[in-house]
């Protein structure tokens, strides 16, 4: 059996959900098969958007929710000529969303509960669509709300997934079933509110289902040809990744490459299920298989990626040095306002701790360290919390790059004959990625340099 997961472009409209159809009829010939879809292109993006908006009362909402009714209803309309339900049921799905829309507008509040609800309508249209073309097809298909079977915590806008308890409703729902569509993103509380598992979760949700429900593989069926060694946006000369290992996947998406969600390999590691990265639109190609040992790879690294919009945090001070608990009481205050730390980099001397969090909460972060750090502040055993912003993390990354040397001393020799200012550096001791802090400015150009410095012999 098969878990296949199609993401926002593959079914951006009629003639995109076609494809998508043939590619999983035809699969469905020789294997079971479980298909997973995100929500239309942007459908999410919208949703978000039409969320803030009302959390800022306006009445322009009832315009964009026609539009995803229109949107909805052509492609409905397209594929299932003679399906008098299907418009009645994508109908009644954007009244519903209307009116929690317009109940926002009126108390002027989105609580993150009332977000996830709202933006879980998009895998919740497409998929109704999905399995209504794949029954006019002929086939026994059958609409899955994976708030039915996938049980988290009530951390909105990014859920942790209950594993066991997830494992068994899947068995139980999907045992014997013939080609079920399933709303990728979307999940449940124990208490059945709803949940969203993070932007891009839809990938993680096929891997989850593919756990349950031991899967021989799981398909995640994108815009690309597969997993390459460097977002194919920026860098002309990147190349498709015929094989990557779990934790060089997992490595690759913590640190930008959105292709695949990096929880998405958890499942599969756990239960040996091997991850495929292909292209809907041209399904022949093989894609990027990422699985517990690769063979085929014998560069030193494997591939580049980067976050942006990140911030540098330094807590300095001479009067640091030897004094317990500050690092512990800094990444505390910050877990407290739910503050992420994506990467810490200390020198040894203790001089200053230096750590990187995502841009939008750089004001915040400074405000709870001044507060937390008030007393050393005012007696000068710490000089100050500086911030620094507009920054982005460059990550290398490859299990090849472990116990070889000289591959730190090619990197940043590359960057500083580029004349590319390096802010911050952090090695992990898996010796599998060294990242660096450069000005967002400079990224593209950083990425491009690294690029050509481990691959130009390869091309
Ligand atoms: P989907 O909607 O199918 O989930 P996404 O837009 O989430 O697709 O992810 C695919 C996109 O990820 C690609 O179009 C590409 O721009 C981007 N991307 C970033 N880094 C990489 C990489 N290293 N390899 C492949 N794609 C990447
Ligand atoms: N639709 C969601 C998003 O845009 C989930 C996904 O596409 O994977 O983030
Ligand atoms: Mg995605």
């Amino acid at each position: 059996m098969v878990v296949m997961k199609f993401g926002g472009t593959s079914v951006a409209d009629a003639d995109r959900i076609a494809h998508v159809i043939s590619i999983a009829s035809a699969r469905s010939a020789s294997e079971r098969v479980c298909l997973v879809s995100s929500a239309m292109k942007g459908v999410t993006d919208t949703l978000l958007e039409a969320a803030d908006a009302a959390e800022q009362g306006s009445e322009g909402n009832a315009r964009v929710v026609e539009v995803l009714r229109e949107r909805h209803l052509e492609a409905a309309a397209s594929l299932c000529q003679d399906d008098d339900d299907l418009p009645i049921a994508i109908s009644s799905r954007i009244d519903e969303l209307a009116e929690l829309l317009h109940g926002v507008s009126l108390v002027r509040e989105c609580t993150p509960r009332t977000r996830d609800l709202i933006v879980g309508f998009g895998e919740q249209l497409s998929c109704t669509i999905i399995a209504a073309a794949l029954r006019a097809q002929g086939h026994d298909s059958r609409y899955v709300d994976a708030r039915e079977l996938i049980v988290t915590d009530d951390n909105h806008g990014g859920a942790t997934v209950f594993f066991e308890q997830s494992y068994a409703q899947i068995k139980r729902a999907l045992a014997g079933t013939d080609l079920p569509v399933v709303t990728g993103f979307i999940a449940s509380t124990a208490n059945g509110v709803s949940t969203t598992l993070g932007r891009n979760g839809s990938d993680y949700t096929a891997s989850i289902l593919g756990a349950g429900l031991r899967a021989d593989a799981i398909e995640i069926w994108t815009d690309v040809d597969g997993v390459y060694s460097a977002d194919p946006r920026f860098v002309d000369s990147a190349f498709v990744l015929p094989e990557i290992s779990y934790q060089e996947a997992m490595e690759l998406s913590y640190f930008g490459a959105k292709v695949i969600h990096p929880y998405t390999m958890l499942p599969a590691v756990d239960r040996g299920i091997p991850i495929r990265i292909k292209n809907t639109l041209r399904p022949d190609v093989a894609g990027t298989l990422i699985a517990a040992h690769t063979s085929s790879n014998s560069e030193s690294i494997t591939g580049i990626a980067s976050i942006e919009s990140v911030a540098l945090v330094n807590v300095e001070g001479g009067g640091m040095v030897g004094l317990p608990g500050v690092a512990g009481r800094i990444f505390t205050s910050l877990a407290s306002a739910k503050i992420n730390i994506i990467m810490i980099s200390q020198a040894s001397s203790e001089h200053s701790i230096c750590f990187v969090i995502p841009d939008a909460y750089a004001d915040h972060a400074r405000e709870v360290l001044e507060s937390e750090l008030k007393a050393e502040l005012a007696q000068k055993r710490i000089e100050r919390v500086a911030v620094q912003r507009e920054l982005e993390i460059v990550a290398v990354i490859g299990e090849n790059m472990r116990g070889k040397p000289g591959i730190s001393g090619r990197l940043f020799y590359s960057l500083g004959e580029a004349q590319i200012n390096v802010l911050a550096i952090a090695q992990g001791s898996s010796e599998m990625n060294i990242s660096f802090m450069v000005y967002a400015s400079e990224s593209r150009h950083a990425i491009r340099t690294v690029h050509d410095a481990f691959f130009r012999s390869a091309e």
